[in-house]
């Protein structure tokens, strides 16, 4: 296919897509089953990874021969919402403008998913020595709750192994090789309300909250100063943070309830669930303490979601060296915000993020993606069909 038409039909691609305003935690299956009609339509097989109750699905699929060294790509289905936002086009339809594709998802990230789609008749005429795989999820604006299933189904399915995975998360097609881990908490003190005189005696639930978020900072510092900063990340560390803290009716009254909303984004080298094994066991030993003054006090503490894990891949990986000769770019960055990457890392799998767009659009009113960034995108996509019909390059 030409390249202007490549581009014209990645444009009609976006469109579909960002037709379907599936955001994060409702049901993906109208846009997957644009993307299954697609698939259909050009002899694709391709495999369903759905939530328990079949109302969501992850999807996967190969072209090329079943082959060591295939290369995953890979991206979410879901956006985010666009209440409350001021929109000067409507979000759920693609608007052209000046060179740029505006709608929601437009850059965050259906514009690579498009890329992905507009690539298949390239990938299906190239001659593969090995394949490549599309990875689509759902629910990642929600926590990442959906890669883990994808990418373990995905090593779990093909007899074969993949070697790569790209995470088409917007990056202005730059090689991303980390980014943090995170973790969102809700903790629920519950102590005995009384006289603020009586606070010797009684159990305040916002004294306790202080300590707990005492034990954050302390915890953060201990982190910052046990050695292990990675200056790929700004800041080095891994942080605890509380943003949110509920409590207390009146200043002459002990506070009987505190709910403390925080999270910890953590650096490749640390670890989210030591974090919070740490924090639960300390919790639970000064829970004892508060019980000795009143049975009832309790320390409870939930994750939103499961832990995000990071993405901390080398910068001399296989993966980085292929990407980067792919997008004619050497230069390598991380990045501030969590994706599925890591996801896919502990899946071993060599992963790297590259993807069309620019992550300060993502998530705003007037999302947008620049056309010449979907032509990139599709020139390293043509790049990779060419790296993977290519035995001499091969691995
Ligand atoms: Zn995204």
């Amino acid at each position: 296919m030409a390249y202007n038409d490549r581009l014209d039909n990645c444009r009609e691609i976006l469109g579909h897509l960002i037709s379907y305003d599936v955001l994060g935690g409702q049901s993906n299956l109208t846009i997957l089953d644009y993307i299954i009609g697609f698939l259909n339509d050009r002899q694709i097989e391709y495999y369903l990874v759905p939530n328990e109750d079949m109302t969501k699905s992850s999807l996967h699929c190969r072209i090329g021969p079943e082959a060591d060294g295939g290369v995953i790509l890979s991206g979410h289905t879901d956006v985010v919402p666009v209440k409350g936002q001021d929109w000067h086009t409507e979000p759920f339809t693609l608007t052209a403008r000046d060179g740029k594709l505006y709608g929601r998802g437009s850059c965050d990230m259906k514009g690579f998913l498009a890329c992905c789609l507009a690539t298949v008749d390239v990938f299906k005429s190239a001659i593969l020595k090995k394949p490549v795989y599309f990875a689509f999820s759902y629910d990642e604006e929600i926590g990442c709750l959906a890669g883990p299933a994808l990418a373990k189904a995905i090593k779990k399915h093909y007899n074969e192994k993949p070697a790569y995975a790209i995470i088409g998360e917007p990056s202005m097609m730059k090689v991303v090789t980390g980014h943090k881990g995170i973790c969102v908490l809700k903790t629920t003190i519950t102590g005995s309300a009384g006289h603020s005189s009586r606070i010797r005696s009684e159990v305040s639930a916002i004294h306790v909250a202080a300590r707990l978020i005492a034990w954050m900072e302390d915890k953060m510092e201990a982190l910052i100063t046990s050695g292990k900063l990675d200056y790929r990340f700004e800041p080095p560390h891994s942080t605890i943070h509380a943003g949110m803290i509920q409590g207390g009716i009146a200043p002459n009254v002990i506070a009987d309830k505190c709910t403390i909303y925080w999270d910890t984004r953590v650096i490749p080298a640390d670890n989210v669930s030591d974090i919070v094994a740490g924090f639960e066991t300390w919790c639970s030993v000064y829970e004892k303490e508060l019980k000795q003054r009143f049975p009832g006090a309790s320390i409870v503490t939930q994750e939103d979601h499961p832990p995000v894990v990071p993405l901390g891949t080398d910068r001399n990986a296989a993966i980085v060296q292929l990407v980067t000769s792919l997008v004619g770019d050497d230069s390598t960055q991380t990045v501030a915000y969590a994706a599925e990457a890591g996801q896919f890392a502990a899946e071993g799998f060599g992963t790297v993020i590259c993807g069309p767009g620019d992550i300060a659009q993502a998530h705003r009113a007037n999302e947008f993606v620049e056309e010449s960034q979907l032509s990139r995108c599709l020139d390293m996509l043509q790049a990779l069909a060419h790296y993977l019909s290519d035995e001499k390059e091969g691995q």
